[in-house]
């Protein structure tokens, strides 16, 4: 732990480039510099050999072929070129996509723009532990439904989507699935054939990765999926993603997947116990609630509580030395309640205790543990979210206190 910096437990937010990465990525800055569309001379040949074996390790970390997979700037524009590109490719056969009240930004406003521009959207609520129905998935599909989009995994409350049963039902009705899974790449195992997954968005720099370097898988086989393309150019990537490769960024977004792949079952059993105590740890209050599943449905670097009596600014402010994402859980907070908690009904009850003050219901914290994730450094963070809740909790007023505290 260095004393100087807060202790980095933001990892949903992004993760560090792992030193052998960046190895692997700097003589593509200088030495090899090559285009890799060079095709006359060896500074492009070399180029694109490297993008060859990266196009494999990223293929390789989700069961897919090389072929299948196009590199784009991350998983922002992945969503982007995944949702578009299939609703507008088959404007002809529907114009009806379904998503879900719990995805990122970049899925939800994607669909936002096909609105607007005359599709229909069906956005799918969730269960108290963040979980789609099935059935309504079902239901909601109809003859004019051209593609499902379902994270993988949450950013935030970190709950595992049951992909291979909504790929079932997707293949079942002819439907495209697509999946954003920027948390769950290189974090739990994924293999598109067998959970009938149509289209997958990843990104480097959730999984020590460079930023900037992502890649959409998009399938090939029976019969190939086409999209339309939303940069045009030059033709690049089977002419659906044109400008000149990233060559640095592809060969890091290659490398830290195939670290990943080798290192997944240890590291995500190491992380699950180090979770599992920093969980334990923090139960020790009273007031402590997890929002999303508990288990081995979410994320296994992942804990989001709610922590109640406390004042999420009040909270965030005393947690300097740890570097997490606190949001407030409570309405008249001056933080708004983000989108995920709303879904899952984690915001304020509907009557607050009668010693609540404004803005003093609950605060949530997210915790995302790392490859560099230390026991020292979990229970360091336990010791202090445990002093400032006492620390907090002990300023109100005593006729406050006694309702609410242990
Ligand atoms: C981080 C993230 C994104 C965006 O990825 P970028 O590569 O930063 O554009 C999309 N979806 C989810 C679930 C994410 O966590």
């Amino acid at each position: 732990m260095d004393p100087r910096r807060p202790l980095y437990l933001d990892y949903h937010a992004t993760t560090p480039v792992d030193p052998r990465v960046l190895d692997a990525m700097l003589p593509f800055f200088s030495e090899r510099f090559g285009n890799a569309a060079s095709r006359q001379h060896a500074y492009g040949w070399e180029a694109q050999k490297a993008v060859d074996d990266a196009r494999g390790e990223v293929a390789a970390l989700i069961g897919a072929s090389p072929g299948e997979i196009v590199f784009t700037s991350g998983a922002t524009e992945s969503n982007n070129l995944a949702i578009k590109g299939a609703a507008q490719w088959l404007r002809d056969r529907g114009d009806h996509i379904i998503t879900v009240a719990t995805e990122h930004k970049s899925v939800l406003d994607s669909c936002k723009r096909l609105e607007s521009e005359g599709c229909r959207v069906t956005v799918l609520g969730v269960n108290a532990e963040g979980f789609i129905d099935l059935d309504e998935l079902r239901a909601a599909i109809t003859d004019r439904t051209v593609l499902v989009s379902v994270m993988a995994a949450n950013n935030e409350i970190g709950v595992i989507q049951p992909l291979a049963a909504i790929g079932a039902i997707a293949r079942e009705r002819g439907v495209l699935f697509h999946t954003d899974a920027a948390q769950a790449a290189g974090k739990i195992p994924i293999d598109v054939a067998a959970m009938g997954v149509d289209l997958l968005s990843l990104t480097g720099h959730k999984y020590y990765g460079p930023k900037g370097a992502g890649a959409l898988y998009v399938r090939r086989a029976k019969p190939k999926l086409k999209l339309a393309c939303q940069i045009d150019g030059g033709g690049h990537e089977n002419g659906l993603r044109s400008g000149t490769l990233n060559v640095p960024g592809v060969v890091g977004l290659g490398r830290a997947a195939a670290i990943c792949r080798e290192t997944l079952p240890e590291e995500s059993a190491r992380l699950r116990r180090l979770r599992d105590r920093l969980l334990a740890g923090l139960r020790r209050m009273d007031g402590v609630r997890v929002n999303g599943p508990e288990g081995d449905r979410r994320l296994p670097h992942n804990l989001h509580v709610s922590v109640d009596a406390i004042e999420g600014e009040a909270l965030l402010m005393a947690l300097g030395d740890l570097a997490v994402s606190t949001g407030s859980a409570c309405s008249s907070g001056s933080q708004a309640p983000s989108h995920v908690l709303q879904a899952i009904g984690a915001v304020n009850p509907p009557s607050p205790p009668a010693s609540a003050r404004q803005g003093d219901v609950a605060a949530s914290i997210r915790f995302g543990l790392g490859r560099t994730t230390t026991e020292e450094e979990i229970d360091y963070a336990i010791d202090r979210v445990t002093t400032v809740v006492r620390s907090l909790r002990s300023r109100r007023r005593p006729d406050e206190r006694a309702k609410s505290d242990g």
